[in-house]
């Protein structure tokens, strides 16, 4: 699926200005890292994408947001979805006293009952750790399992378009190259659209094709990822030295 961002302007409470013009596109199987230091502008990126600002007390002033091509600025998280937009924010907002089996069951409940069955299967699969945690209480598991089921619950809604918000934060560097590595897979085997959130520049830039790098609400530097990490430049003065 394709995203489109054009020229977007975002305010919260009618008056603080957090995206001041942003262009950005996300192709079809592409991974795209948005980064940038804190207050740029990230997080109202994503709720403006997911159609979650007026949960902000935030709106769209002016440009436009599409996916595949169709007008998507102003629709809500139900219709978005309904599109194959996915978004994971941050927080990681599981339902702490259910289990994780009960979760997922939770996340997956437009599937058909054949579907779900096979997706759970396959989420239990690809995490072992969640699969032998299914019956405890999800508030219970560890930071890196909680992502790992909020990425396995993404994946129950059959996206086509992934929009993940900060998941390595709070995490141990061994765990957030775990989470790296399976956002790069998922995006390999089942050819969806990735617009990875970060401030940790150095592992989002591992799993992405391109990145944008905001700063005050406005795009400061676009280019390909893996010629972004090469310029010592780019990294320092727009990323830190970390
Ligand atoms: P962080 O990584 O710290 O979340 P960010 O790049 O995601 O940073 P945003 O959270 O999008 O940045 O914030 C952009 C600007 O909008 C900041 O000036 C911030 O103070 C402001 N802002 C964010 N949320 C709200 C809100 N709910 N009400 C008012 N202003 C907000």
């Amino acid at each position: 699926m394709e995203l489109l961002v054009e020229n977007l302007k975002a305010v919260y409470r009618g008056v603080i200005l957090a995206l001041d013009g942003v262009s950005l596109r996300v192709g079809p199987g592409e991974a795209v890292a948005l980064l940038g230091p804190n207050g740029a502008g990230k997080s109202t990126l994503v709720r403006a994408v997911a159609g979650l600002l007026p949960k902000f007390e935030g709106r769209v002033l002016d440009g436009h947001i599409r996916l595949n091509g169709q007008e998507a600025t102003h629709l809500d998280p139900v219709r978005l979805s309904a599109l194959g937009l996915t978004a994971l924010l941050e927080g990681r907002p599981i339902f702490r006293h259910l289990t994780p089996l009960e979760n997922l069951v939770a996340a997956g409940h437009r599937l058909s009952p054949k579907a779900l069955k096979e997706g759970i299967e396959e989420v239990f699969a690809r995490f072992p750790r969640l699969f032998e945690r299914r019956n405890e209480q999800a508030g219970y598991l560890s930071g890196g399992e909680q992502q790992m089921l909020l990425l396995g619950m993404a994946l129950l809604t059959e996206p086509k378009l992934l929009v993940v918000d900060e998941p390595s934060l709070g995490l141990a560097p061994k765990l957030v190259a775990e989470v790296m590595a399976t956002l790069d897979a998922l995006r390999r085997e089942k050819g969806l659209s990735l617009l990875l959130v970060e401030q940790n520049a150095r592992a989002a830039l591992g799993v992405v094709d391109r990145v944008y790098v905001l700063e005050r609400g406005r795009v400061v530097f676009e280019g390909d990822a893996k010629a972004a990490m090469a310029d010592q430049d780019v990294m320092e003065f727009y990323l830190g030295k970390d």
